[in-house]
């Protein structure tokens, strides 16, 4: 079982491997910057050296960056669709020296355009980004909850920018509560088999490279994006058990984005993971 956390980067990059090594985590996300954007200070060669080897050392794979939520990737606004590109070539390049392989995505909002025009703007601002590049970092895009104008809540929508990349190495990150919220039933054991075979007929499972992992505070469709602790949602404990232990999502691996004012907190949500996860 691979299980992670996102976790802060506020204390340094040390600190973060030591709080989920702490917490039992072997696996990870972070934000390579602020997440509300602006400009990031550059990263030091000796403390991405120093993380990447605590990660090896403390097994912790895989890694994934998760880019700033301010970014709309789908707005045909020139200056912050140019805006966007840069950002996520950026931090392409910041996950590459922190040896993270993901770079997680959150598509944006078309504004008024249009889901087709959003969707292009999405893969016009990933195939600019991914110019001349030569890295290792997997894209990954997240499906949304579909709330206002939010692209990307619809495998369909996901597929379609799958498709328009200029590149193979990229996938989905799906969120449990997201999909959720954006219609998609995971709270019953049907529910879930139905889901996912959705998602495989659809996408191909093979491209599901990550799950956030939260339940939802919200009912089915409310298109909010409002996280829960695992079970204590609208998911629900038979939801993630039927979820965990279908064959569709064995060994992917899980990052919880559950609230937590406290490790307390996290460490619930890991035990109620746990709990539910078949045993091997
Ligand atoms: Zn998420
Ligand atoms: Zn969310």
């Amino acid at each position: 079982m691979r299980l992670g956390i996102h976790t802060s980067i506020s204390g340094g990059f040390e600190k973060a491997v030591q709080h989920l090594v702490a917490l039992g985590c072997n696996a990870c996300q972070i934000f390579s910057r602020s997440p509300r954007g602006g400009k990031a200070r550059g990263l030091k060669e000796d403390e991405v050296i120093r993380f990447r080897e605590l990660c090896f050392i403390n097994d912790i794979a895989p890694v994934a960056v998760h880019i700033p939520y301010v970014l709309n990737l789908a707005t045909s606004d020139p200056d912050m669709h140019k805006y966007a590109a840069q950002m996520v070539r950026e931090d392409m390049e910041r996950a590459d020296a922190l040896g993270a392989i993901y770079l997680v995505l959150h598509m944006g909002s078309h504004k008024g355009n249009g889901i087709d025009k959003g969707l292009r703007q999405v893969a016009l601002a990933l195939n600019n980004a991914l110019k001349k590049y030569q890295g290792n970092t997997v894209l990954l895009l997240e499906n949304t909850s579909g709330a206002g104008t939010e692209v990307g809540y619809l495998f369909e929508h996901l597929k379609s920018v799958l498709e328009m990349l200029e590149i193979d190495k990229s996938g989905i990150c799906f969120d449990t509560c997201h999909g959720f919220a954006a219609g998609y039933d995971l709270s019953t054991g049907e529910a879930v088999n139905e889901t996912l075979g959705q998602f495989n007929s659809i996408i191909g499972i093979d491209k599901l490279k990550l799950i956030h992992a939260n339940d939802a505070m919200f009912p089915l469709g409310s298109t909010k994006d409002r996280h829960a602790d695992i079970g204590a949602g609208y998911i629900g404990a038979t939801g993630f058990r039927a979820f965990l232990c279908h064959p569709l999502i064995k060994d992917k691996p899980l990052i919880l984005e559950t609230p937590a004012a406290s490790d307390a907190d996290w460490k619930r949500n890991i035990e109620a993971l746990k709990v539910l996860y078949p045993v091997p």
